[in-house]
């Protein structure tokens, strides 16, 4: 199987991965009496690893006595039961019931638009389902969305690559645990290379308008070709809106940006063309991608000023920038080492973390933490700044965040307190009064720049935009959409039959780091609801006005417990909206819950 010895192997296992891999394989429950008892879990995977390895037997799908107990050592505490069959599916543990074929009607086309990781994942699911009269379209000229175009310098995933990956796909040969672009994209390619995809995938086009056409039940789609301008005209049954929230950059709203002479780069619109070797480069923002972009950049700049407004939490990861090879890699062969390290990360970067961003109305300490755990966690992220930077005051009082952990998303650390320590790099956190065409001035003075990087990340609000889409009885549904980001489940938005947004507002989740899961639910519950519509013999399903009112009053009752709502500093979940507009106020498992089935009650059908 290996290069390495059984006795490698099971030494440089995870303890609690690998506790949860014996009690699988040896279907017994109490095969682990103590998980810290490493020389005894040690012991027993000694005994139950080699037929395995060997070939000679194959792991079955545990019962659930044995699922919950490997659950528990999995992630060393009680997992609730509830998570069982989420666990089954998603980590990979099995079995897994697979989804029915899709008996669609003659001549019933479905386009989706967006060739990222949700666009691929509805095609592939669709094809697999029998849907032959489907088609994808992408404006860019090959699949793969955020990681097509986000091409900056160190960009990279936050969430373990064995994590973010699909369910269904889970053993690409990622060369490092967190991947970087180039993998990502490589990944997400081959995905929709193996989907069978064909003619169906039409990259180099965009949707520029739909309408709905009430009579034909279906939505008239403009589509425009990018390399020539030349445009076309199809019919669409079904939508699928798989676009992105993080797509539309966001410029910072600075006096004199446009009168800056050199290049100016959006992170999202990256001109590789441009060198920053040798150059003075200014970074404006410190979120995820200046995380990024900052440590990438400071080697080879000569300067590097970057202008803070907000300092963000970061926590270290072990495993953050580390290469994935040798013995480490080997573990991931051994028989459901790699699904259970996948439910533990699943677990860590995921539902684990709830208590983290839920609001305790009677903390007192709001301004820096929303509850106990909340403040130790801070505690910990502060102590782990301190490694960073406790021996530069200056450092350590810019680099103090403000608010608590979570209100922004939380940040993987790549780097960036060490690129911050260089000699060529300064933080600047006064705060920026123009730009002008040389450089940048603050209030406390100018500095001169060759190029300028704008990682000030995203319009998440701008749901269906630019696609002017009039849905039922003529509603310009997108205006309705910017004046007023709803739909239910994240997903249906009023007047738009057979549209499937997603993620459309308050559509993903905000402390649980896959994407791709979600991404999951949604396509399922979207497979689900053409289910429905097939088997009703109907036309067009539209969410209720009632169902819609419902989930939003919900929607609003729960965002206020969560610490991404908090109004003392800003986010991109709420943007300039007067609420958060981008996630949902869920836990994982909820989300995952609520998209299994659609409520037919919900929707009326014609
Ligand atoms: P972001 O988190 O919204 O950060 C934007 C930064 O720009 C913030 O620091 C913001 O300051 C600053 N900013 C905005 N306007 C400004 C202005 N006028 N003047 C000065 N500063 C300004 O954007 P992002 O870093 O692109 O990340 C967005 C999301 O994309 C992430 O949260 C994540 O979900 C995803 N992402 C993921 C990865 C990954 O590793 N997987 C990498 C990149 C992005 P304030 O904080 O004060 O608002």
């Amino acid at each position: 199987m290996s290069s390495f010895a059984l006795s490698e192997i099971i030494a440089h296992a995870d303890r609690r991965v690998l506790a949860a891999v014996v009690t699988h394989l040896s279907g017994d429950a109490r095969a682990v009496p103590d998980l810290r008892d490493r020389s005894q879990i040690e012991a027993k995977a000694a005994e139950v690893l080699p037929p395995y390895l060997d070939g000679s037997a194959m792991p079955v799908p545990p019962d659930d006595e044995v699922l919950q107990a490997a659950m528990n050592h999995a992630v060393g505490a009680e997992v609730p039961p509830e998570y069982r069959q989420m666990a089954r599916e998603q980590a990979g543990i099995g079995p897994i019931q697979p989804l029915a074929p899709l008996q669609a009607p003659d001549g019933f086309h479905v386009l989706i638009i967006g060739s990222g990781v949700t666009g691929v994942l509805a095609a592939r699911t669709l094809h697999q389902l029998g849907m032959t009269n489907f088609t994808i379209v992408d404006r860019n000229p090959e699949p793969g969305g955020t990681w097509y175009v986000n091409r900056y310098p160190g960009c990279r995933v936050d969430t373990p690559s064995m994590l973010y990956s699909y369910s269904f796909d889970q053993d690409p040969d990622w060369p490092e645990h967190f991947s970087r672009q180039p993998e990502l994209l490589r990944y997400v390619k081959a995905v929709a290379d193996r989907s069978g995809l064909g003619e169906r995938l039409r990259n180099g086009t965009e949707v520029t308008a739909m309408t709905w056409d009430e009579e034909a039940a279906c939505w008239q789609v403009d589509l425009r070709r990018v390399a020539d301008g030349s445009t076309d005209r199809v019919a669409a049954n079904a939508v699928i809106a798989a676009m992105g929230i993080l797509r539309v950059p966001k410029y910072p709203d600075l006096p004199g940006r446009e009168r800056f002479a050199g290049p100016a780069l959006h992170t999202a619109e990256w001109d590789p063309s441009v060198s920053l070797e040798g150059k003075r480069v200014a970074v404006v923002g410190t979120g995820a991608s200046a995380n990024q972009v900052v440590p990438a950049v400071a080697p080879i700049a000569e300067k590097l000023v970057v202008f803070q407004r907000s300092a963000h939490w970061m926590m270290s990861h072990p495993k953050y920038g580390k290469q994935l090879q040798g013995i480490e890699k080997a573990l991931f062969q051994v028989p459901t080492y790699r699904e259970w390290h996948r439910f533990s990360e699943g677990w860590k970067f995921g539902d684990g973390v709830t208590p983290l961003v839920q609001v305790d109305p009677d903390w007192p300490h709001l301004e820096r933490s929303v509850n106990e755990a909340s403040d130790r966690f801070r505690a910990s992220l502060t102590e782990y700044l301190e490694s960073q930077v406790g021996d530069r005051p200056d450092l350590m009082e810019k680099c103090l965040p403000n608010f608590p952990p979570y209100g922004k998303r939380l940040i993987v650390d790549n780097g960036w307190y060490q690129a911050l320590r260089r000699d060529n790099v300064r933080l600047e956190t006064s705060p920026i009064v123009e730009v002008t065409g040389t450089g940048i001035t603050t209030r406390a003075g100018h500095d001169d720049f060759d190029v300028l990087v704008f990682a000030t990340g995203f319009q998440a609000d701008k749901v269906l935009w630019p696609i002017q889409v009039t849905g039922r009885g003529g509603v310009d549904v997108t205006a309705r959409m910017e004046e007023n980001p709803e739909a239910y489940l994240g997903l249906a938005a009023a007047d738009a039959p057979n549209l499937f947004i997603t993620p459309g507002p308050n559509g993903t989740l905000g402390h649980g780091g896959n994407g791709i899961l979600s991404a999951e639910c949604h396509v399922r519950y979207i497979v689900e609801s053409l289910r429905l519509l097939f088997e009703r013999g109907a036309r067009s399903m539209v969410v209720t006005d009632e169902a819609l009112a419902a989930y939003n009053d919900d929607l609003l009752a729960r965002l206020p417990n969560f610490v991404q709502s908090l109004t003392t500093f800003d986010n991109w979940y709420r943007g300039d909206r007067d609420r958060v507009i981008a996630i949902a106020p869920k836990s994982l498992l909820e989300f995952w819950n609520d998209t299994r089935q659609p409520d037919p009650s919900a929707y009326s059908f014609a």
